[in-house]
């Protein structure tokens, strides 16, 4: 039996099932374990890793009991974002569903926020989507 690998249900993270330990389970009839052994030392009274689905990408990610016990510690609100938009967030950009990455603006028109294909620079107005057009229209003229 060579070692096997298996993706724990609870946190998603895969982990290595050794050869010995498939042999000490299969001598006492156990099946293979679906959970990695830090999710198998939680007990049923500790706070178990949640899943949330992100706010603003909808795809589930794990929110382990570590994070959880800080966040209960200074009575923070549950995260909503995954580690990827939460990262984003803090950049200032924001990955599309086509796999472009784009950068967080504010118009100096209408102030709205608008996400950007280009690196904004101070040197030059930012503007969103529409007065972009409209200012290039302008030009043209
Ligand atoms: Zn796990
Ligand atoms: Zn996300
Ligand atoms: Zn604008």
């Amino acid at each position: 039996m060579p070692d096997k690998e298996i993706q724990c249900r609870v946190c998603g993270r895969s982990f290595v099932w050794s050869e010995r330990r498939q042999a000490a389970y299969a001598l006492k009839g156990f099946v293979d374990p679906s959970r990695c052994d830090s999710c198998r030392a939680i007990g049923p009274n500790d706070p178990q890793p949640k899943k949330i689905q992100c706010a603003i990408c909808y795809k589930p990610f794990v929110w382990n009991t570590e994070s959880q016990k800080i966040y209960e510690k200074r009575r923070f609100e549950p995260p909503i974002r995954c580690a990827t938009c939460r990262k984003e967030r803090e950049e200032g950009t924001r990955t599309f569903a086509d796999g472009s990455k784009r950068y967080r603006i504010e118009c100096e028109e209408c102030d709205r926020v608008d996400y950007v294909t280009f690196v904004p620079r101070g040197d030059r107005p930012v503007l969103c989507t529409e007065h972009y057009r409209i200012a290039k229209k302008e030009k043209e003229k």
